[in-house]
């Protein structure tokens, strides 16, 4: 590509689910400026620490720049033919589900759209998940099963019109810093909005509330059912809407009734004064958005939890309205594109669903696809054990690094090894998952590649290409059609540029059905697939009228299931006890400000690192008391897995009984083990998510021999 010195980029920030917009720029001395796009919709200019060290990301130090076959340098065709024959071999002699690809949010969407389509339309399974399984599939269950469809229903908007924020298992100030930032702005113009935080610690977030509960871990279940039948008993229902656009309200109103207010403050840890304060304040709170995030999803009632505060704001109404709704917030740059795609196991394309015959046969009329995958595959932790136990046979890793990311990261590590053939498609030449790779093939990074993400508030937005293409490194997309065509499929993946797979999505999302109620026609029959160069940012639905009818969802109604109305899911609470003698505490995971995943960007930028050098484990002083702990001392914390030495935090930010300690740091990085070698494979049973929150350990204080 050539290089415009001249000419400032509009590209998507690769970070978080936020979507920030990015003008970029490179000189001609070749040095990259980034700054905040003033005119995108989701940072209107703004940046967070992250963004803003954009430029500091992208040498190319470590950057795998030529493919490689069972460690040799090779020739893209050597490689491609390996991949596609050894795949095709393995498809004759085990069938289809003996492949799997394991994807990522960091994929654009037109790379996710290819990969699920050679996977579910043309190898003839759904064994395709993602990492974004990780960060929130439990909210895409919970919208499901009461909404009918995943759709998000409010905007960004709406956190600044809202009277009542609710941020719960959200640490919005460090992990979407810029959503902080819009609410602290629109909290200076209106001091009378509120905010309260839902978290076991004390966050940054905290600073900004005016109500912190710090809620016992999993404790979420408990305190959304008790706020439905509080909301009953203090007339706080909106009856109308219920009697109109929903089914089961009877059912979840008793369900939540079992437990009385004392039996509550019991499961969550709060006094009965700080329920009476949250939840006379939701009561009378018309404008209120319910934001939750990782500390909701990751766990193993993460669905429950998810359905238990849509349930409230079912119960009153407040759904799609300016202001008010509750709004689910996405870890990765492109968690919602991959959505969008089907790319999941459990799921189809353009929010199809893949158990629905009718929306199988549309897909497969529209891709002329030969063996179209007929039940679900096999999600991210179930896939891993089938790499482990020998069914699956052929796996390919695409823009992740799950030997330091998937939960009891080293049985996940020895699956990859026994596996009798990994691929791993990454732009880094030696990733804790790249090394185990038997074909490493170089994708283009950030800058260097083109094409689309969508942001947690279904805001489509172009990253563009600004770099020249490194070595000899290739699109995402490009390598799965060449993979595909080498396999058989040429025709079906003969799209030449990500301009022309966005044109084929958009065409498939306005695919005439088979009179199946399908909210997804016409979701981008309005969008100028001519312009895809210059394409601004836009929310879905955009359908063929303009401007679009609406940015929000549901406030008539209208949902996506069968008789149109959303459905209250009875929730019980349940006991879920993990620690034990040998196991007293419970460990958090989580992130911090400055670093992303497993540093392998972020750990390049000496500035990012100024904010926390090393890995550490905040601790309550009395837990560090009880087990001999002093400030700064290195400490190990183990697990029934594994164990780590990281340094001790004794802090009041902590909840007695729990520790908290950031996923970012690898061996790679100076820490000694990875935190996810302790975490459990324990999962959420109806979304598949794992538990990274809630994971029994003990601590000690490290004495080297
Ligand atoms: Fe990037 Fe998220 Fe920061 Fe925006 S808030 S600049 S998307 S990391």
């Amino acid at each position: 590509m050539e290089i415009d010195a001249a000419r400032e980029v509009r590209t998507t920030c690769p970070y978080c689910g936020v979507g920030c917009g990015v003008l970029a720029k490179i000189a001609a001395d070749g040095q990259v400026s980034v700054r905040g796009d003033p005119d995108h919709p989701a940072n209107f200019g703004r940046l967070c620490s992250k963004g803003s060290a954009l430029a500091e990301t992208i040498d190319l130090d470590g950057r795998l720049l030529h493919p490689e076959v069972y460690g040799r340098r090779a020739g893209w065709d050597e490689a491609l033919d390996r991949v596609a024959s050894t795949f095709s071999q393995t498809i004759a002699e085990h069938g289809p589900d003996s492949v799997a690809f394991y994807v990522s949010g960091q994929l654009l969407t037109e790379d996710y759209y290819v990969a699920n389509k050679l996977m579910k339309g043309f190898v003839g399974s759904a064994n395709i998940d993602t990492n974004s399984r990780l960060c929130m599939a439990s909210s895409v269950a919970g919208h499901r099963r009461a909404f009918g469809s995943d759709t998000v229903p409010g905007t960004y908007e709406d956190l600044e019109l809202a009277d009542l924020i609710v941020l719960v298992g959200s640490n919005l100030a460090w992990c979407h810093p810029v959503l902080y930032q819009r609410i602290a702005a629109a909290r200076e113009k209106r001091p009378e909005m509120k905010i309260v935080l839902i978290d076991p610690r004390r966050t940054m977030t905290a600073d900004i509330a005016d109500l912190h509960l710090a809620i016992a871990p999993d404790g979420d279940v408990a305190l959304f059912t008790g706020l439905l039948a509080y909301l009953g008993q203090h007339n706080a229902l909106d009856r109308a809407y219920i009697a109109e656009h929903t089914t089961g309200f009877g059912q979840a109103l008793f369900a939540a009734s079992k437990l009385d207010l004392a039996g509550i403050a019991e499961a969550t840890s709060l006094s009965e004064d700080e329920l009476g304060r949250f939840y006379g304040l939701f009561a009378r709170t018309e404008k209120t958005v319910t934001v939750y995030s990782q500390g909701v999803n990751q766990s193993s009632s993460g669905t429950d939890k998810v359905n238990a505060i849509i349930n409230c704001h079912l119960a009153t109404g407040r759904i799609g309205k300016p202001g008010a709704g509750p709004f689910s917030v996405t870890g990765q740059p492109n968690a919602m594109g991959g959505r969008e795609v089907g790319g999941m196991a459990n799921m189809l394309v353009a929010h199809m669903e893949i158990e629905n015959p009718a929306h199988r046969a549309r897909v497969r009329r529209f891709w002329n696809a030969p063996s179209m995958a007929d039940k679900p595959g096999l999600k991210a932790v179930d896939m891993f054990k089938a790499v482990g136990d020998g069914r699956i046979k052929a796996l390919w890793i695409m823009a992740t690094n799950p030997v330091d990311s998937m939960p009891d990261a080293d049985a996940v590590e020895a699956a990859i090894k026994a596996c009798p053939f990994v691929v791993v498609s990454d732009v880094l030449a030696s990733t804790d998952t790249v090394r185990h790779a038997h074909v490493r093939l170089p994708a283009t990074a950030w800058g260097e590649k083109d094409g689309t993400v969508t942001n947690s508030e279904r805001r489509i937005s172009r990253q563009r290409a600004f770099l020249p293409t490194p070595g000899e490194a290739r699109p995402d997309w490009w390598i799965i059609a060449e993979v595909g065509k080498r396999m058989g499929f040429g025709e079906a993946f003969s799209d030449a540029s990500p301009a022309e797979i966005f044109a084929e999505h958009a065409a498939l999302s306005a695919y005439e059905n088979d009179g199946a109620r399908d909210f997804d026609i016409g979701a981008y029959a309005g969008v100028d697939v001519e312009d895809y160069d210059g394409l601004a940012p836009f929310q879905w639905p955009a359908p063929s009228q303009s401007p679009p009818t609406t940015t929000r969802f549901f406030a008539n109604g209208n949902f996506y299931t069968p008789d149109g109305k959303a459905r209250f899911i009875p929730i019980r609470p349940a006991t879920d006890t993990r620690t034990d003698e040998k196991f007293p505490l419970i460990l958090n995971t989580g992130r911090v400000r400055d670093h992303w995943h497993t540093m392998t960007r972020t750990g390049k930028s000496p500035r990012l690192s100024q904010h926390i050098a090393e890995p550490f484990v905040e601790i309550h002083p009395a837990d560090a008391q009880r087990f001999g702990i002093g400030d700064a001392d290195i400490v190990r914390i183990s697990s029934p897995r594994g164990e780590v030495l990281v340094r001790a935090l004794v802090t009041l930010r902590q909840r007695q009984g729990s520790l908290f300690a950031p996923m970012h740091w690898t061996d790679q990085f100076a820490a000694k083990g990875r935190l996810d070698a302790l975490t459990a494979s324990l999962t959420d049973p109806v979304s598949g998510q794992p538990a990274l929150k809630h994971v029994a350990v003990r601590i000690e204080k490290f004495a080297a021999k």
